[in-house]
């Protein structure tokens, strides 16, 4: 293979922010794991890169209560952010009016050691210290794909397609 593989673990996937108020659990294979480097993802994780393990939101189930914060992207679109009120942790993040798509902020995971990026977007604005090997997907800024050549490579990452 000539990139990274990894380990589904066992379902679901749970987790939660820092305090335990906020518990997620993810009950079918996430679509698709990438990181983010444009600089509000940069101003929200207050680090480097923000990270997207994308769910179909009927598999996900959460206990606890989470608040939302709204924010409107360049394109226009407004983007959800939900997070623990008590300790402040983002939780997952979605976008109005498509209710099909939920990215989970992996770091959240009780154990995301098993974690490899299919891909990075918007590497225009990526850190200088972060280095992205060679053979990973980038876009400059969002994939102009839909994401389909980077949900291919978690399929193949994951085992799945051939
Ligand atoms: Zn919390
Ligand atoms: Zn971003």
């Amino acid at each position: 293979m000539p990139f990274a593989q990894t380990n589904l673990p066992p379902l679901p996937l749970n987790g939660g922010c820092q305090c335990g108020q906020v518990r997620y659990a993810i009950h079918a294979m996430p679509i698709l794991f990438y990181l983010c480097h444009c600089s509000a993802c940069q101003t929200q994780t207050s680090s480097a890169f923000g990270e997207s393990l994308r769910c179909d939101p009927a598999t996900v189930t959460v206990s606890g209560m989470m608040r939302t914060t709204r924010r409107i992207a360049e394109s226009g679109t407004v983007r959800l952010g939900d997070f623990c009120p008590d300790c402040g942790v983002r939780i997952q993040h979605r976008s109005e009016g498509d209710p099909g798509r939920l990215n989970i902020k992996a770091g959240t995971l009780d154990d995301a050691s098993w974690l490899m990026p299919a891909g990075h977007v918007w590497t225009r604005s990526k850190q200088a210290f972060v280095t992205i090997p060679d053979d990973e997907l980038r876009y400059l800024e969002g994939p102009d794909d839909g994401a389909a050549a980077m949900t291919a490579r978690w399929r193949a990452m994951l085992g799945l397609d051939p």
